[in-house]
């Protein structure tokens, strides 16, 4: 018995050091030449892949493993399954009450096969596991080792149904996005080959040649640089030159540096515009020649160019040299250097999804942390920072701009189905409850921080979280250590809290009464999770006051939220206290209101105990 729990005490006692070790150290390296024909009858494709990977991780790897997504649009593929059980699943994906992947005819799904594969020419043996493709080296890359790998592969488009496919609902040809066997990322946590079954995507950094073949009618748009604009035309030739093309086919050449993903879509009927931004990148934007949609999309250009430096000057400087916006998929998808949305929308839903993917380029695609894992700091972020820019750009003038957020955290809470943030974005019970809990709740993560360290403090981590974890793939701790670098508080509570658990915060004001010419509040701790308190005080004269409780436990004090009033700092709460009192320097009949945190950043998922109004 003993012995046993020795056992388990050291397993837990070095998982528990594995997580303490720092993400960034080290990242893997992966270079990408690819050729591909696309059959625009047949939805079919074949194409070749050289990769050099480089191993930069302190270990030797004797595996690896690719993503072949387009297998999951298969009649009982994992994702159809799910599709088939979970209780609110995703009405795109659902025809009649029936899941439309068990559908599919074998001319109408997705399939992405490896037919031949080397490394450094040598065959080696490999294995289709649904959507992962298991491959045993050869020889083991050692540390510090680079190698190459060749493969040919087939492929077929599915019919559109998530994310990328064929014949989209608005009439877009292709939407190719996870459409090449795609490496996965080796870690400081080790392999992430997670089979698709509805999102995860973490990809391996690296330079992307890509060449694409087919009918010269179809207009391409996506990731890359096109690097012979001269030889197709398309609206990238040089204004006022003529180009002449032979034969019935194009080859688009692209390179895209630095990335991890590549996406393109194709159409027989886009209007390709450009818009060079003064200090920006240059922005592309492709859109069915619709006459219901063309105004929109014309008015969606500077738009798009206001978000881009909209983002560049308060999270960083956008690192590419080119951004598109391309009518494609089933709603809206961040890619490497472009996005995918619908685009029958009203102009300001247009404006709304194409913010929250371009948000996603600095969260998802150079910060890029882990979507499965750690989904609520990429959505999550996004939605905070995208809420910010629509309210600049749009001019909404909302007194709350994340208070849409809020509105879905306190449903998520009272419905009973919450599980902690750090569930894996595949194994919630409910899709809600993943939506809620990655973006509302990610997003309140940080107006919170905001309410805690102060709006300043908190728009100074964003920045220097993006500067320090750009292209290292950050995890949690990350986040909370450039908060607690740039504030001086600790802050681990707040991590460890809001993303591990469902505790939830609700302080109450649970008396005010007369002491003397004096009066003593009393507030109680009702909820779990600990915070510092903002109180205002409101006289019968009109006069306004705040009151500042720290929490004993972060070791610090934010700067007076509200400058134009008087601010009072008092004792720190320590947490484990469930009541605390203070007295106000005024009579009873002199009290108006007592408001706990009147910017109503702070989450406490009960609003009536936070105020007091004297009675009339
Ligand atoms: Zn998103």
């Amino acid at each position: 018995m003993k012995r046993l729990r020795f056992f388990f005490f050291s397993v837990l006692a070095s998982a528990s050091l594995m997580t303490a070790q720092e993400s960034g150290q080290w990242q893997q390296h992966v270079d990408y030449t690819m050729n591909v024909d696309m059959d625009v009858k047949t939805y079919q494709y074949t194409g070749t892949q050289k990769l050099v990977y480089t191993n930069n991780s302190p270990d030797e790897l004797g595996r690896v493993f690719y993503h072949l997504y387009y297998n999951a649009f298969q009649p009982g593929s994992e994702m159809d399954i799910r599709l088939q059980n979970i209780k609110d699943p995703d009405n795109r994906m659902m025809e009649g009450g029936k899941s439309r992947i068990s559908t599919l005819s074998e001319s109408e799904m997705g399939y992405l096969h490896a037919e031949t594969l080397t490394q450094d020419g040598q065959p080696v043996s490999f294995k289709e596991e649904g959507t992962i493709l298991v491959v045993d080296l050869a020889k083991p890359i050692p540390s510090g080792g680079k190698t190459t790998l060749e493969m040919t592969f087939k492929g077929q488009v599915p019919l559109q149904i998530r994310r990328a496919g064929r014949n989209s609902s608005e009439g877009v040809a292709l939407s190719m996005s996870q459409w090449y066997p795609k490496l996965s990322e080796y870690d400081f946590e080790g392999w992430h080959p997670n089979p698709y079954i509805a999102r995860e995507f973490h990809g391996v950094w690296g330079d992307f040649d890509v060449k694409i073949t087919l009918d010269k009618e179809y207009t391409v748009g996506g990731t890359g640089y096109l690097q012979n604009p001269q030889e197709i035309g398309h609206g990238y030739e040089t204004p006022g030159s003529k180009v002449k093309t032979k034969g019935k086919t194009l080859t688009w050449h692209f390179k895209a540096p630095n990335v991890h993903d590549f996406m393109w879509a194709a159409d027989p009927e886009y209007i390709h515009d450009i818009l060079e931004m003064e200090d920006g990148p240059t922005l592309h934007f492709y859109y069915k020649n619709n006459p219901e949609i063309i105004e929109n999309w014309k008015k969606l250009q500077p738009k798009t160019a206001e978000a881009m430096a909209f983002f560049s000057k308060n999270i960083g400087k956008y690192p590419y040299e080119q951004y598109s916006v391309v009518q494609g998929g089933d709603g809206g998808m961040e890619y490497a250097m472009s996005t995918l949305v619908t685009g029958g929308r009203e102009l300001g839903s247009l404006v709304g999804v194409m913010v929250h993917e371009m948000a996603h380029s600095w969260f998802q695609h150079v910060l890029a942390t882990n979507e499965s894992e750690h989904e609520w700091m990429d959505e999550g972020f996004t939605t905070f920072i995208s809420s910010l820019c629509m309210n600049e750009i749009m001019q909404q003038e909302k007194q709350n701009p994340f208070e849409g957020s809020y509105r879905g955290y306190y449903a998520l809470v009272n419905s009973g189905l919450e599980k902690p943030q750090s569930t894996h974005a595949d194994r919630y019970t409910t899709n809600f409850a993943y939506g809620i809990s990655a973006y509302s709740k990610g997003s309140i993560f940080l107006s919170q921080l905001g309410y805690i360290i102060g709006q300043d403090k908190l728009m100074e981590t964003i920045k220097k979280y993006y500067d320090d974890f750009k292209f290292k793939h950050p995890v949690p701790n990350d986040i909370k250590r450039t908060a607690e670098k740039v504030s001086g508080m600790e802050l681990n509570w707040y991590l460890t809290d809001w993303t591990q658990t469902t505790n939830t915060i609700d302080y109450g004001i649970k008396s005010v009464e007369a002491d003397g010419e004096k009066t003593k509040v009393s507030l109680e701790r009702i909820g779990e999770m600990p915070m510092p308190l903002d109180i205002l005080v409101v006289g019968e004269d009109g006069s306004q006051e705040t009151f500042y409780i720290p929490l004993r436990m972060m070791f610090g004090e934010k700067d007076n939220p509200y400058p134009d009033l008087k601010r009072t700092v008092l004792d720190d709460w320590p947490w484990a206290y469930p009541s605390y009192e203070f007295t106000l320097d005024m009579p009873l009949e002199n009290v108006k209101a007592i408001v706990i945190d009147p910017s109503q950043l702070m989450a406490d998922v009960d609003g009536e105990n936070n105020v007091y109004q004297a009675e009339e």
